[in-house]
């Protein structure tokens, strides 16, 4: 753990007050849910925005069904967004459906791909309706505040000033690259899937009409993914890892061949891409940590779990986390003391979700992706692939595995009350 002890300068006279770093999808429902019910929680934010390149758009039924026990899913769903029924991969042999939703009993049997800054702006807009919640944007949290070997608080910058900021609980929702989790000398195992993914925006093509045109396609050791979000597309070209430099001596024109190659219609809007400056090279990094807590502090999201981008269920896993959170220390942080064990009560009850969606993400990704993009041929997904997916009723357990996964959070009836 970080050496640093410090008096602490007041700046709440609340005793129960929680300190939550990161305004991802964990951070930000976390808040909602703790704020709702009388916590005074502060969200600090490192950034000046809600717009992070890596986190796609990708809401699944059982978020949109949480947000709806929350009251909120008619007015999310209200925001500009586009709904994906069905998860397709085009190949040379044709197309085939991963997973369809549309068989989900869900209220929600969609996808929505809704851009997150719009997301996250509208929850915190939520937030802020509250008493007890503050949000700080700018605010870089570079320490923690340790007393008799318990975490009590945290130490921030913004606009060059340092700010500490005490609190009962601090929550490490900052996301993959966490820095209260380095504080807080946790460490992560990681594990290097065996891609990048070069991540960028183009118009939208008026050839895909009304239809939407999510979905993978694949060429000979190629693969890209297309999030449609009605105005416009976010593309990620999936490259074996580290192979980035040799496609950039190659040149963007290179690149917008590929494109057009795997999907024509891009030919009407790739001209825009110019620059590798309008493209991010996003490091494709996974892992988790064995203990997600330390007295007085709890890691959720991808500070606990760093998720794969394949399946795009990384947000849902975080709002889950979120959840769980609340629902287990909701009580605790009303009588104003949080025990190690009801930390690792949350850890326990989310641990066995995340690992199992890792080792889903990891066969995809060893077996179909590595295959994918090591082969000089056409794609040409495994036997047993192919003959999974002709079945609906494989179709419909593939939804459900990515849209659900293993425990799924429901909010406490008395949180939602
Ligand atoms: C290439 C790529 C594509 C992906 N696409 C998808 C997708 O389509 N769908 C999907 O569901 N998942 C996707 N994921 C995974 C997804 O992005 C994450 O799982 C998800 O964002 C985790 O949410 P979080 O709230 O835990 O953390 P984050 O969303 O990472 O949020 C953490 C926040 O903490 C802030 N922060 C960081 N450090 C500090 C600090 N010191 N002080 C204060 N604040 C700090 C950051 O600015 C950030 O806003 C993708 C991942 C990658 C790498």
């Amino acid at each position: 753990m970080s050496r640093l002890i410090k008096k602490m300068t007041v700046m709440s006279d609340s005793a129960n007050q929680v300190c939550i770093a990161g305004a991802g999808p964990a951070g930000v429902v976390l808040s909602l849910l703790l704020a709702r019910q009388g916590i005074p929680v502060i969200l600090l934010e490192a950034q000046s925005d809600f717009d992070r390149d890596f986190r796609g758009d990708t809401v699944h039924a059982s978020a949109l069904e949480i947000l709806e026990q929350m009251d909120l899913a008619q007015a999310v769903l209200s925001l500009s967004h586009a709904r994906v029924e069905r998860f397709q991969i085009t190949t040379a042999q044709g197309n085939i459906t991963m997973a369809d939703f549309s068989r989900l009993d869900s209220a929600f049997p969609y996808i929505a791909l809704i851009p997150q800054a719009r997301f996250l702006g509208f929850l915190t807009e939520e937030a802020k309706k509250l008493p007890g919640f503050s949000l700080i944007m700018n605010a870089k949290v570079h320490d923690l505040i340790i007393d008799d070997n318990e975490v009590r608080g945290v130490i921030y910058t913004k606009d060059g000033k340092s700010f500490e900021l005490p609190a009962l609980l601090t929550i490490g929702a900052d996301g993959r690259g966490s820095r209260i989790r380095e504080l807080a000398g946790i460490k992560l195992g990681k594990t290097t899937p065996p891609m990048d993914v070069i991540w960028f925006k183009l118009p939208r093509p008026s050839i895909f009409g009304s239809a939407n045109a999510s979905g993978g396609r694949t060429g000979a050791g190629t693969i890209l993914a297309i999030l449609d979000r009605g105005n416009e597309l976010q593309l990620g070209y999936v490259v074996v890892k580290g192979s980035f430099k040799t496609l950039r001596e190659q040149g963007i024109a290179a690149l917008r061949d590929e494109l057009c190659h795997l999907e024509p219609a891009l030919r009407e809007c790739v001209g825009v891409l110019k620059d590798w400056s309008q493209c991010a090279i996003l490091s494709v990094v996974t892992g988790r940590v064995d203990c997600w807590h330390r007295p007085g502090l709890l890691l959720i999201g991808d500070a606990a779990h760093v998720m794969s981008p394949v399946g795009g269920v990384g947000i849902n896993y975080a709002i889950h986390d979120a959840v769980a959170t609340a629902n287990l220390l909701t009580e605790s942080l009303l009588e104003g003391t949080v025990t190690d064990d009801d930390l690792h009560a949350v850890q326990l009850r989310r641990e066995r979700a995340t690992r199992f969606i890792q080792s889903v993400q990891s066969i995809i990704q060893r077996r179909i992706i590595s295959s994918a993009l090591k082969s000089s041929r056409p794609f040409r997904p495994p036997l047993l692939v192919r003959i999974l997916t002709r079945f609906g009723f494989f179709q419909k357990i593939m939804a459900r595995i990515i849209a659900y996964g293993l425990d799924p959070e429901r909010i406490e009836p008395e949180l939602t009350a």
